[in-house]
């Protein structure tokens, strides 16, 4: 096959960590006989240095041009103190927007061998963390009307948070099908308590219900999901959310699967064309040190084959070869432990690679 693929490097660590998922890429194309094009992409912190904006039209014309897109992270110190509409993260809120993207796909998954690296107990662990939050992308509270004014001589300041029924159906629907192809158990969590959004979302699942009879559908409030994914995170298949409550969700998931540095994730609209990134941001604490941990971008390439090239055996070959590296005993710093090696990010792509 030939794909067209833009990079999307960011800032931070970005740069390190895609260098060594191009260069999987490379081998599996070298391997597999296909032909990856890469265009490069401004976006984020570097694209405000370059263009005076996080995401210029030309930019993200390039990736609607394109048959997906690889992001590395953007955002950082330097870039903290710009007006709202001039940060790196607005570029993200722009591509994600632009692109069309609503579903975005988190995988939580132990690997067995980084199990000692949760901070979660050995007879919690012991039961598997298998899961996987659909997460709202587009709309919500994060998308919604942002206000700050003065009332009765004090700031007041309001962030609407608007969902509609056919943001909730089309993502409602993800998450059933999702449900379908892994162990048939739905979750929409949700605050329908207290939110009105929320009791939307549960009036638009239980219509769909009806049209996905194999799924075990429930429900739960975000406050006790919070909870319940310290005290059993087995007991979660697939979680359906909306965009804030999944954002948060999905880091907590990351945390108890043992580094942040391993999650891939993928965003997806109508089509084939997505958007994947590791789920961690930029780490200006270790950028330019060669101490990133590239395997949740190197995942986030398998996941680009899987989902969007429709290359299941190449992305298997690239979770097989991350799994034997971690067999080896290598890690970063980020997932070290007792009487295993370190290595940086370079040696460990040059490691994966080796196993490809
Ligand atoms: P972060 O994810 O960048 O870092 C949190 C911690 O995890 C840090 O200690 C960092 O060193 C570590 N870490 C993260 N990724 C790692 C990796 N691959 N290997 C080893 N260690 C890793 O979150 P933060 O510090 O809250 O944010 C830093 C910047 O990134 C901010 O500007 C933030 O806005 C931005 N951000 C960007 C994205 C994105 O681009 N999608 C997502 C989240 C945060």
């Amino acid at each position: 096959m030939q794909k067209q693929i833009a990079v999307i490097r960011g800032d931070g660590i970005g740069p390190e960590i895609v260098n060594q998922a191009l260069l999987v890429l490379d081998e599996i194309a070298r391997r597999y006989g296909h032909t990856f094009r890469y265009v490069d992409v401004d976006m984020g912190g570097c694209a405000i240095d370059r263009w005076g904006e996080p995401l210029p039209a030309a930019e993200l014309d390039k990736c609607l041009a394109s048959d997906s897109v690889l992001l590395g992270a953007v955002g950082g110190p330097k870039w903290e103190g710009m007006p709202g509409d001039k940060r790196p993260e607005k570029g993200l809120l722009a591509l994600r927007a632009g692109m069309g993207l609503y579903a975005n796909n988190r995988p939580a998954k132990l690997w067995p061998q980084l199990a000692g690296a949760s901070p979660l107990k050995a007879s919690i662990v012991e039961k598997g963390i298998d899961f996987l939050v659909v997460r709202e992308l587009i709309g919500g509270v994060y998308f919604g009307a942002h206000r700050t004014e003065e009332v009765d001589g004090e700031l007041v300041a309001t962030d609407v948070m608007p969902y509609s029924e056919h943001e909730i159906e089309r993502i409602g629907r993800i998450g059933f099908e999702t449900a379908q192809k892994r162990r048939k158990k739905l979750c929409c969590v949700d605050k329908a308590n207290v939110l009105d959004t929320s009791r939307l979302w549960r009036r638009v699942m239980h219509r769909l219900q009806s049209e996905y009879p194999d799924v075990a559908y429930s429900e739960m409030f975000v406050d006790n999901a919070a909870m319940q994914l310290c005290k059993d995170p087995s007991q979660f298949d697939v979680i359906v959310t909306e965009n804030m409550f999944g954002d948060i969700l999905s880091d907590e998931a990351s945390m108890i699967t043992g580094s942040i540095g391993m999650i891939p994730s993928s965003s997806l609209g109508e089509g084939s064309r997505g958007l994947y990134e590791p789920i961690h941001g930029s780490a200006p604490d270790i950028a330019g040190q060669d101490k990133a941990n590239p395997i949740g971008t190197i995942l986030s390439a398998a996941m680009m084959l899987r989902y969007s090239f429709d290359a299941p055996a190449e992305a298997d070959a690239i979770e097989r070869a991350v799994s034997a590296v971690l067999d080896e005993g290598l890690r970063t710093g980020d997932m070290m432990s007792e009487g295993c090696t370190l290595v940086g990010c370079a040696a460990m792509g040059k490691a994966i690679l080796a196993h490809l």
